[in-house]
């Protein structure tokens, strides 16, 4: 329907969905669950994400490319499914592959499980297809028991080691396979460093240690109820398991909704040998990217921490040192860093998240994947890649996701206001963007007030991954502890979400909600901004300013003054190259056909004359229309309205510089134009009880008494569309006197315009010809009275089922179509496109939808009716035009699947015009026509 759910915010739900996706190599048949990797030799490769998840593709890989990975083995993707399928069992043949391959490791690294002479030591880690971070399960340190901690000093001759990683074990193994609380452990760790006066837990020594170990048996016995399992064996099975539960966890599942991650791709989990990066001074562990993922620059980017395990550099507790330092405390090391992960980005041909573990100074690479960037990132590294030959134009077109491209056209601060306000502190820039807001200290609050209709601010010491509802909601994102690579970083900058992270100098009270900094107390509700890219925070409320590339699209900057803009303009220009599909847009006013067309749309793909109704001073008119009860008044109202529409005409017709536009003929109920029956029932009550008699009195009831007439039940179902032009002919003579007499002035000036005129809602042939006799024959008298000679189109938008159904009747009649995909999905699901609201969410939650269909298109279904339209049209017509314009044509997975049945166009919002260039031209290097 036109107004209520024709704009639909743009949402980031859908970035990573449009990802390239990775070859299917999954074998139906495979009976092997379990694969290896060590000692220069993997039996996956990167091309198995799917089975193997990125994090076990990525160790194969390099491990295949004789990297110092440390040996393991990666449980696929299709024992997690087998997991849930089974309720929760293993069957006994994957158990016995996954002893084998547990034998085979202990061969590779010459340690055995248990061992009181030389313990192996085990991670275990999941790892999903798509990352995401912090959101499933990790254990490391597997495979200590009261023995094997002694084995393991032994070895390493480093006490304290030994029983930092048993207690770290404990503490990761209760709270995650035993679901004892976190704090419980961080109790009894503080109780002991209270005792000894130590203020870091590195100031802990191995006594101190023994004793937190014994604590935390101690709280594992209360809390869960048994004691911990001291067989490796079974800590292994115990650990496979909650990683596969961690799969389906709250949080992983609020993911998957937020970035459309489907759930039936499972998680893999990979267990591999222990490397330590708690040995002491000598060792460091650590993570970074092979280029800044949130500017995009050519740098080298990360952070790590000296004696720690890697848990702790993503938990945000310590803030990790900057990369470079590694240089100057391990400088071989960092030096065999360098070269590897360069070698790596010109491998993969894309930017590198890696993380790594120097133990005594010698370096092991433990993943290796693709990077996750901000929208400004992945166009500014896409054209460096280009400008560097590291790709092509075409690869470069793939390395930015389509959706991330919304980050660009977001505001940023208006820098005159921004100067003058002091700053109260700064963090790290995380996630570049400008963010101002009211501050709230919780997720859950985050929500509340956003639903409220505030603008939030999430402030926290550091986020964890539970908090996501709150990040997906909030405006920005602020913490006080934490370093780039911190959780809320990596998620910040993944949403797109203006993130400043680890702002020391905040001191915050979240019990309660406030904080102080530089003297000053912000309490929860008090105005706070801050500006992504520069990490500045400040204490007001700051307005902001439209993105660069609005600017320059709007004129008042320079397109030389903005760098940015030219990149942005290049990644396009490289996509029409490789696209099929035509990009048109949704615009009803001249200056949106402008901003279309500034975006590099060419062509209008529906243009919803009704929405010129409720311009200024034309509801009165379109009212008087309404009201008419006889012909000749109704005339009377709609020859006051043709000029008027005329105009508007002639402004779109001009904003698109003579690329096609598609003009519909008015398609609500006409009671949309109408006050609501329930105001003008009260009026006419109040103005009866008041004893107020007279015209105003009369007005109201004449209009109630009209709306009355006009009510339906089901106004979507009812009197709209075609049965509109139908039943007041006049309606469809005046549009069509308008769009004619407009092209025909634009002819005289010089600007050929070719309209088509399109019919709504039409489910049967006959419909359409009566509409189409109406059009000839007014479009004719216009061209006569004008002398002038147009070309024009009729056609009809499919969006009724019967119509798609009948499509080979209707295309002897239509010159082209296009798909309404919201009415259609309306009429496929007999989903009421307004009430839909009310129980979506449920059944995305019961899984009985995956998707929004009305935000992406469901091609099961409605996608079935419209590949049968467009093979029942093109049978009668082979020269159809086919198009979309429901809010499907600015949706990248949908665009894919428009892309295989083959239209000639998509028609996207304005804003959505980029998106949608870059999808079709991602779609077309993926996917053939007709597949
Ligand atoms: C549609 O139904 O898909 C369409 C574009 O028309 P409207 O949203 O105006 O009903
Ligand atoms: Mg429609």
């Amino acid at each position: 329907m036109p107004t209520a759910t024709a704009r639909k915010p743009t949402n980031s739900r859908t970035a990573t969905k449009s990802r390239k996706p990775q070859a299917a190599i999954r074998n139906p048949k495979s009976r092997k669950h379990v694969y290896f990797f060590g000692n220069g030799k993997a039996d996956g490769n990167r091309h198995m994400k799917d089975l193997l998840g990125g994090k076990g593709s990525g160790l194969a890989e390099m491990t295949n490319a004789g990297l110092p990975v440390p040996p393991g083995f990666t449980i696929s993707t299709e024992v997690c499914n087998i997991y849930y399928e089974q309720k929760g069992k293993i069957p006994a043949a994957i158990d016995r592959e996954i002893a084998e391959h547990v034998k085979k490791l202990e061969k590779a690294a010459a340690a055995t499980l248990g061992s009181t002479d030389n313990p192996l030591l085990v991670s275990v880690r999941s790892g999903a297809k798509f990352s995401m971070p912090g959101m499933m399960d990790t254990i490391l340190n597997l495979g200590l028991n009261d023995d094997a901690v002694e084995g393991l000093k032994r070895r390493t001759r480093n006490g304290r080691l030994a029983f930092d990683s048993y207690r770290r074990f404990i503490q990761m193994f209760g709270n995650v396979v035993l679901e004892v609380p976190k704090e419980a452990f961080e109790h009894e760790l503080d109780a002991v460093k209270k005792a000894r006066g130590a203020k870091l837990d590195t100031n802990l020594d191995e006594q101190a240690l023994r004793d937190v170990v014994a604590r935390y048996k101690k709280v594992v016995k209360t809390k869960a109820g048994r004691e911990f399992p001291q067989n490796p064996r079974e800590q292994l099975t115990m650990a496979r398991d909650a990683v596969f539960r961690s799969w389906m966890n709250p949080r992983a599942q609020e993911y998957r909704r937020i970035y459309d991650i489907p759930d039936h791709i499972g998680t893999a989990v990979n267990v591999q040998m222990m490397v330590f990066g708690n040995t002491g001074d000598r060792s460091a562990t650590g993570v970074g990217f092979t280029r800044n993922p949130a500017t995009g620059k050519k740098e080298f980017y990360g952070e790590f921490l000296i004696n720690a395990q890697g848990e702790d550099v993503v938990a945000g507790i310590r803030t990790p040192q900057p990369i470079h330092e590694l240089e100057q405390v391990m400088p071989k090391a960092y030096k065999q860093l360098r070269e590897i992960t360069t070698r790596l980005e010109r491998h993969y041909k894309d930017v590198q998240d890696f993380e790594f573990t120097i133990q005594d100074e010698r370096l092991f690479m433990l993943q290796t994947r693709s990077g996750k960037r901000t929208g400004y990132a992945a166009v500014v590294i896409a054209t460096d890649f280009v400008a560097e030959k590291l790709v092509t134009p075409r690869d470069a077109v793939l390395l930015v996701d389509p959706e991330s491209l919304n980050q660009l056209l977001a505001p940023g601060f208006d820098q005159d206001e921004w100067k003058k306000i002091p700053t109260a502190t700064r963090g790290l820039p995380a996630s570049p963007g400008a963010a101002s807001g009211q501050v709230v200290f919780t997720a859950d609050h985050a929500v509340e007030w956003t639903r409220q209709g505030k603008q939030v601010i999430l402030v926290r010491r550091e986020t964890v991954p539970d908090d996501i509802h709150g990040m997906f909601v909030a405006q920005g994102i602020l913490t006080a502890t934490g370093g780039m690579t911190s959780h809320a970083a990596v998620v910040g900058r993944q949403m797109g979400k203006p993130s400043v992270v680890g702002a020391g100098a905040l001191e915050i009270n979240e019990a309660v909600r406030q904080f102080r900094v530089g003297g000053k107390t912000v309490k929860e509700g008090d105005f706070l901004s801050f500006d992504g890219l520069t990490g500045e925070v400040k204490i007001a409320r700051v307005a902001s300013k439209p993105s660069e590339i609005l600017q320059v699209v709007n004129g008042t900057l320079a397109r030389d003054k903005s760098d940015i803009y030219r990149r942005f303009e290049t990644i396009l220009t490289w996509s029409d190259k490789f696209r099929r599909l035509g990009i048109r847009a949704n615009a009803d006013l001249p200056d949106q056909a402008e901003l279309a067309y500034a975006f590099g749309a060419r062509g209008i793909g529906l243009c919803r004359t009704e929405h010129m109704f409720f311009g200024e001073g034309r509801i009165p008119i379109v009212q008087r229309m309404i009201l008419a009860d006889n012909e000749k008044d109704r005339r009377k109202a709609l020859e006051e309205l043709l000029p008027l529409q005329r105009d508007d005409f002639y402004g779109v017709f001009k904003g698109m510089h003579g690329c096609p536009v598609t003009i519909r003929t008015i398609d609500p109920p006409l009671h949309e134009f109408l006050p609501k029956r329930e105001d003008l029932m009260i009026d006419v009550a109040r103005l009866e009880a008041t004893g107020h008699a007279g015209k105003e009195l009369e007005e109201k009831r004449r209009l109630l008494a009209r709306v009355e007439q006009l009510h339906e039940f089901n106004p979507m179902l009812g009197h709209r569309g075609v049965r509109l032009g139908i039943t007041y002919p006049e309606i469809t003579e005046m549009q069509t006197r308008a769009i004619i007499e407009a092209a025909c002035r634009l002819n005289k000036e010089g600007l050929k315009v070719v309209p088509e005129i399109m019919i709504p809602l039409v489910g049967h042939v006959k419909e359409l010809r009566d509409q189409k006799t109406i059009v000839d024959r007014v479009a004719g008298e216009v061209m006569k009275e004008q002398g002038t000679k147009i070309t024009y189109l009729v056609g009809t938008m499919i969006e009724v089922p019967r119509g798609a159904m009948t499509a080979d009747q209707i295309a002897a009649e239509a010159e082209f179509f296009s798909f309404g995909t919201n009415d259609l999905t309306q009429l496929t699901y007999g989903f009421s496109r307004d009430d839909v609201g009310k129980f979506l969410r449920i059944y995305q939650d019961k899984k009985i939808l995956e998707k929004d269909p009305f935000a992406s298109i469901d091609v099961e279904g409605v996608g079935k009716i419209v590949r049968s339209g467009v093979e029942l049209g093109r049978q009668t017509r082979p020269d159809l035009k086919l198009g979309i314009c429901g809010e499907h044509g600015g949706d990248p997975a949908s665009i894919h699947f428009f892309e295989q049945v083959g239209l000639d166009y998509v028609s996207a919002s304005p804003y959505r015009v980029p998106v949608a260039r870059l999808a079709a031209a991602q779609a077309a290097l993926a996917v053939k026509v007709g597949d």
